[in-house]
């Protein structure tokens, strides 16, 4: 009874926080990352300017799985926390079609 009262999603958030943490560190993601290639812009960098991007947001229910975690610059990553989706897609849209 008592679990229905908190905010939803507040402890899921920080357990999908956590996974992806511990998947940073997987083989799995260096190698991912070893190709430097951003998921959005498909440009080139090197591995370690590649941060980690769920493509579902976790706070909007996305999980840490490996199919929603791509790589991405900076750049990217910073632009798509503060764009509004809609920017966001007309920013995605400029850069693959520029
Ligand atoms: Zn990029």
């Amino acid at each position: 009874m008592r679990e229905s009262s908190f905010p939803p999603g507040t402890q899921e958030l920080s357990v999908e926080k956590q996974k992806a943490r511990d998947l940073r560190h997987s083989s799995w993601w260096k190698k991912k990352v070893s190709s430097g290639t951003c998921f959005y812009c498909k440009k080139t960098f090197s591995p370690e300017d590649l941060t980690m991007d769920h493509l579902i947001p976790v706070s909007r229910g996305g999980k840490s799985e490996k199919m929603n975690l791509v790589p991405a610059c900076k750049e990217c990553n910073n632009k798509k926390k503060y764009l509004l989706p809609g920017e966001w897609e007309e920013y995605l849209d400029r850069i693959l079609h520029s």
